[in-house]
C-alpha cells in the first residue's frame, strides 16, 4: 500500500496516520515530524525550519523533496509507505510524481480529511504531542490517562510550538492557497478518497481503512 494522508493543519492526519500503519504494516513518513527532529537535532536545517516553523510558514520545496527523496529509498519503503504532511505544494507533488518514476513504482491512494475551519482551530489549539513516541492526545476529547503524561512511554507531553491561534491562521491560509489544489491533482488521476473528518477516530479510520481497500 502506497499513499499520502492530507488536510488542513489539526485535521487529524497524524492520529489516523497511526491506525493505517498499523493495518497496512507500513512506515508512517511525516515530513513535520522530521522538520521537529531536525530542530531538536540542531542541525542547519532544523536552525532554518525553525524560523519558517513557527510563523507557521512552509520548509522551501528543495529542502523538502531532497529529504523525501533519501527516505523513500530506504528499504522499510519497499512494500508499501504513508506519507503525511506531503506533498504540501504543487512544485513537491510534481517532484514526488519524478521519484515515484524513478522507483519504479505507482501511488495507490490519496486520503483527504476534510474537517472545517472551526473544528481545525479547537483540535489545535487542544493538541498535545508525545515528543519521544510522536503520539498525539487532545486535552478535551481525547486524554491520556494521566494529565499531562504519555500512555504509551511516560513522556511528558508537550504542545507544539507552532499550535497557537496566531500561528494557526497562517498555517490554514498556506494550506488553502498552496495544499488545497492538491485534492484535484490526485482526484483528476483518480487517487482521491475523500474521508469526513467529523467523528470518532475510531469511526473514522474504520471509514479510511474500508475505503482503501475497495480503491
Ligand atoms: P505538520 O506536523 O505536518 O503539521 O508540519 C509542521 C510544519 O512543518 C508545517 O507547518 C511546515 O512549516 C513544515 N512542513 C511539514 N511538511 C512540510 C512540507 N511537505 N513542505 C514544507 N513544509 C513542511
Amino acid at each position: 500500500m502506497r499513499c499520502l494522508i492530507m488536510g488542513a493543519p489539526g485535521a487529524g492526519k497524524g492520529t489516523y496516520a497511526d491506525g493505517i500503519k498499523k493495518h497496512f504494516g507500513i512506515p508512517h513518513i511525516s515530513t513535520g515530524e522530521i522538520f521537529r527532529e531536525a530542530i531538536a537535532s540542531g542541525s542547519e536545517i532544523g536552525l532554518l525550519a525553525k524560523k519558517l516553523i513557527d510563523k507557521g510558514n512552509l520548509v522551501p520545496d528543495d529542502i523538502t523533496n531532497a529529504i523525501v527523496k533519501e527516505r523513500i529509498k530506504k528499504a522499510d519503503c519497499k512494500d508499501g509507505f504513508l506519507f503525511d504532511g506531503y506533498p504540501r505544494t504543487m512544485a513537491q507533488a510534481i517532484a514526488f510524481d519524478e521519484m515515484l518514476r524513478e522507483l519504479n513504482i505507482k501511488l495507490d491512494v490519496v486520503i483527504n480529511i476534510d474537517v472545517s475551519d472551526d473544528i481545525i482551530i479547537s483540535r489545535i489549539i487542544n493538541r498535545r504531542t508525545c515528543p519521544s513516541c510522536g503520539r498525539g492526545y487532545n486535552i478535551v476529547s481525547l486524554k491520556p490517562k494521566k494529565e499531562g503524561v504519555c500512555d504509551d512511554c511516560g513522556t511528558t507531553l508537550y504542545q507544539r510550538k507552532d499550535d497557537n491561534e496566531e500561528t494557526i491562521k497562517s498555517r490554514l491560509e498556506v494550506y488553502n492557497n498552496q495544499t488545497k489544489p492538491l485534492i484535484d491533482y490526485y482526484d483528476k488521476q483518480n487517487l482521491l478518497l475523500q474521508v469526513d473528518g467529523a467523528g470518532s477516530i475510531s469511526e473514522i479510520t474504520k471509514n479510511i481503512i474500508t475505503g482503501m481497500e475497495a480503491k
